[in-house]
């Protein structure tokens, strides 16, 4: 097993992790693996005793992080990797940082009730909807490996079989990475946490100002590229939210089916305060709260407040220009302005009075099969009359390289945890070739297009820890 390690946040003062090797587990057993990404890592081959936790691999130094977090707007002084090892990193092919994690590797210092495990459902969940955003040309994490623990795990419903994800990351920093030491008042771990997190991300950047400018930046594009596709996140909290602009976290996640503004999938948001539409306010948010810790490194902090408060007001016109970009192309317009606004708003009003599905919808537009996606077909032609005045002849293929025909319907991912479960990991096999290639699918994938109908419809999804 040759995993070239490079690693550098277990350099960083002890305050920030503490170091401790993954719990052995009984019989660790290789699900998947992620050839293609482990190349690109320079690491392999597939080794279930090492990516089960069993084996610490030459060079790694193994570690729970430190972070704290605002979870549902409530702030947790005290989160941490609870049931996840960081064992190192790697400087991939294209030159660039990568962590390697195992999550659901045992109980750490940071567990607090927990029983630092994962079971199979969460663990094939986030490995098929993680690189499912990555063929979307999504900001994620990766996930490189799946491994069964041949241990059961005891969960609200039962026993059920344990597993460990290995999870890729540009990196793990997180804004509760930076709260916990601003909220302590460990101005010089919060130095050198700002430092490192420039140093690795954003080496343009100047001071802890330009930091928050770049990571604002950076979460303006990916919240609107989440909209763009119908992607719910479901628990954005702010040790949820990375400092490199990466989608992480799993959890009750979902991508619509019919749309609606409201939506809500995640069974403990009972507020709605994580629905589809709230989505940008809340990354807002979530910047605010950095802005809030970083200003702490301020000698003067009247001015770094005024500072932090004019980089984090740019935000909403910077997700409005992202979300004008990608959901003009989604109508075929390379240069939507904000004239072009009610066009798109009154689709979205049209598909949610009509519970159309938000993927097809978008998929059919220049289509014959377009309108069948609606109820009201005269409002739609009526719709259809404007959009038509309005595209140019390239419509057409700038739709196709924005609008995927497929992406992992909720029902789909259930249906295939099921059968994992069952020990049948084929419709895993199946949903991964077919998600690869969201833009042009095969026709031999069109079933995991279709939307649910009334009796396959999963109205919520859970944390699933
Ligand atoms: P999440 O909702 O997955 O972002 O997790 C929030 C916090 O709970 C993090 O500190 C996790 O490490 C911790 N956590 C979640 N599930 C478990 C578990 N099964 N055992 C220990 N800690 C957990
Ligand atoms: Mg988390």
């Amino acid at each position: 097993m040759n995993i070239p390690f490079d690693n550098t946040y277990a350099a960083l003062p002890a305050a920030f992790y503490t170091r401790l090797d993954p719990t052995p587990v009984k019989a660790p057993q290789m699900l998947a693996w992620n050839e293609a990404l482990a190349q690109e890592l320079g690491v392999g081959p597939a080794n279930a005793d090492v990516f089960g936790g069993n084996a610490v691999p030459d060079g790694a130094a193994p570690l729970a992080q430190l972070y704290a977090g605002h979870q549902f707007g409530n702030y947790n002084p005290q989160l941490g990797d609870g049931r996840a090892i960081l064992l190192g990193e790697v400087i991939d092919t294209h030159g660039t940082r990568r962590d390697i994690q195992l999550k659901g590797s045992g109980r750490t210092p940071y567990s607090r009730m927990g029983d630092g495990r994962a079971w199979l459902g969460p663990v094939l969940r986030e490995y098929v909807v993680s690189e499912a955003m990555h063929a979307l040309g999504i900001p994620t994490t990766r996930a490189l490996a799946a491994v069964a623990t041949g241990e059961p795990v005891l969960r609200e419903d039962g026993p059920l079989p344990g597993a460990v994800l290995t999870r890729v990351a540009a990196s793990h920093l997180r804004v509760g990475t930076f709260q916990i030491f601003a909220h302590r008042g460990e101005i010089d771990a919060l130095r050198t946490l700002t430092d490192y997190a420039i140093a690795r991300h954003y080496p343009q950047a100047d001071g802890a100002m330009g930091l928050l400018r770049a990571v604002c930046a950076a979460q303006a594009e990916l919240v609107a590229a989440w909209m763009s596709v119908g992607f719910i996140h479901g628990v954005m909290n702010t040790d949820n939210c990375t400092i490199s602009g990466e989608t992480i976290d799993y959890g009750p996640c979902a991508f619509m089916d019919a749309y609606h503004e409201a939506r809500v999938f995640s069974s403990i948001d009972q507020q709605g305060r994580y629905a589809y539409g709230n989505q940008p306010r809340i990354a807002v948010w979530n910047m605010a709260q950095l802005a809030t810790a970083l200003i702490q490194l301020f000698d003067d902090k009247e001015q770094a407040v005024e500072e932090a408060t004019q980089i984090v007001h740019a935000m909403p016109a910077q997700l409005q220009a992202a979300w004008l970009r990608r959901f003009g192309a989604k109508i075929g317009l390379p240069d939507a302005t904000a004239h072009d606004q009610p066009l798109i708003e009154d689709l979205l009003a049209l598909m949610q009075q009509d519970g159309a599905d938000f993927t097809n919808s978008f998929a059919a537009l220049g289509t014959d099969t377009a309108r069948d996606q609606f109820t009201d077909r005269a409002a739609f032609d009526a719709w259809h009359t404007r959009w038509e005045q309005r595209t140019g002849p390239d419509a057409g293929q700038i739709m196709q390289r924005t609008n995927p025909q497929i992406i992992p319907r909720t029902h789909r991912i259930e249906a295939m945890i099921t059968a994992a479960v069952a020990g049948d990991m084929a419709p895993f096999e199946r949903m991964m070739t077919a998600l690869a290639d969201p833009y042009a699918p095969s026709p031999d994938h069109d079933d995991l297009r279709r939307p649910p109908t009334a009796q396959e419809i999963v109205p919520a999804t859970f944390c699933g820890t």
